[in-house]
C-alpha cells in the first residue's frame, strides 16, 4: 500500500487491520480472576528481584547506593511474604507466572552493567534501571490496590497499600541518592 493510501485508510478507520483477539482457554472472565493473575505476575517479579538485587548491590560503588539496594532486598523478601498472605486470604495457591515486563527490565539492567565502567557512571546506570523497576512496581501495586478495593478485598488492600508505600519510598531514596552525589560524580569522570 502506498503511504498516501495508508494515510487515507487511517483517517477512515484507526483500527483497520487490528483484530479482536481470541481469548485463551484459561482467560480471565472476571475482575477477581484478573486480580489473581496480576498477583501471580508480581509474585514472580518480586521473587526474581530477590535473586537479582544482590548483583546490583555488588556492582554499586557509592556506599549509600549499595546500602539502599541491600536494604531493599530485605524489604522485597517481606513483600514476597505479604503476597503469600494475600493468596492465603483469597484461598488461592501462591504461585508465580512469569512477568515478561520485569524480565525485560532486569535484562536491560544487566546489559547496562556491561555497558558502563564500574564507578559513578555504573552507579548512575544502576539507579536508572532500578527506578524503572520501582516505577513498574508502583504501577502494578497501584492497579492491584484499586482492584482489591473494588472487589471488597479489604484485608488484601491493606497489605497491597503497605507494599505500594514501600516501593514509593524506594523510588524516592534512589532519587535522593542520585541527586545527592552520584549524578554529579558521574558527570565529572
Ligand atoms: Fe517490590
Ligand atoms: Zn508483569
Ligand atoms: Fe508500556
Ligand atoms: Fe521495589
Amino acid at each position: 500500500m502506498k503511504d498516501s493510501e495508508q494515510a487515507k485508510e487511517m483517517k477512515t478507520s484507526t483500527t483497520a487491520g487490528a483484530d479482536i483477539i481470541e481469548a485463551a482457554k484459561d482467560a480471565a472472565t472476571s475482575l477477581k480472576m484478573l486480580f489473581i493473575d496480576g498477583l501471580k505476575d508480581i509474585y514472580w517479579a518480586e521473587r526474581a528481584l530477590v535473586k537479582a538485587l544482590p548483583k546490583m548491590a555488588a556492582n554499586a560503588s557509592a556506599p549509600n547506593l549499595k546500602s539502599s539496594i541491600k536494604d531493599h532486598i530485605a524489604v522485597t523478601e517481606n513483600q514476597v511474604t505479604r503476597l503469600e498472605q494475600i493468596f492465603k486470604l483469597l484461598n488461592e495457591k501462591a504461585e508465580g507466572k512469569k512477568c515478561e515486563a520485569l524480565a525485560g527490565l532486569l535484562k536491560e539492567s544487566d546489559n547496562m552493567l556491561e555497558e558502563t565502567v564500574y564507578g559513578p557512571v555504573r552507579d548512575a546506570a544502576i539507579i536508572a534501571g532500578s527506578q524503572k523497576i520501582e516505577h513498574y512496581e508502583i504501577a502494578t501495586y497501584g492497579t492491584l490496590l484499586t482492584f482489591a478495593k473494588v472487589l471488597g478485598e479489604n484485608d488484601a488492600a491493606k497489605l497491597l497499600q503497605q507494599t505500594l508505600a514501600e516501593e514509593a519510598e524506594a523510588d524516592k531514596i534512589l532519587t535522593d541518592v542520585a541527586n545527592g552525589a552520584v549524578n554529579m560524580d558521574a558527570s565529572q569522570v
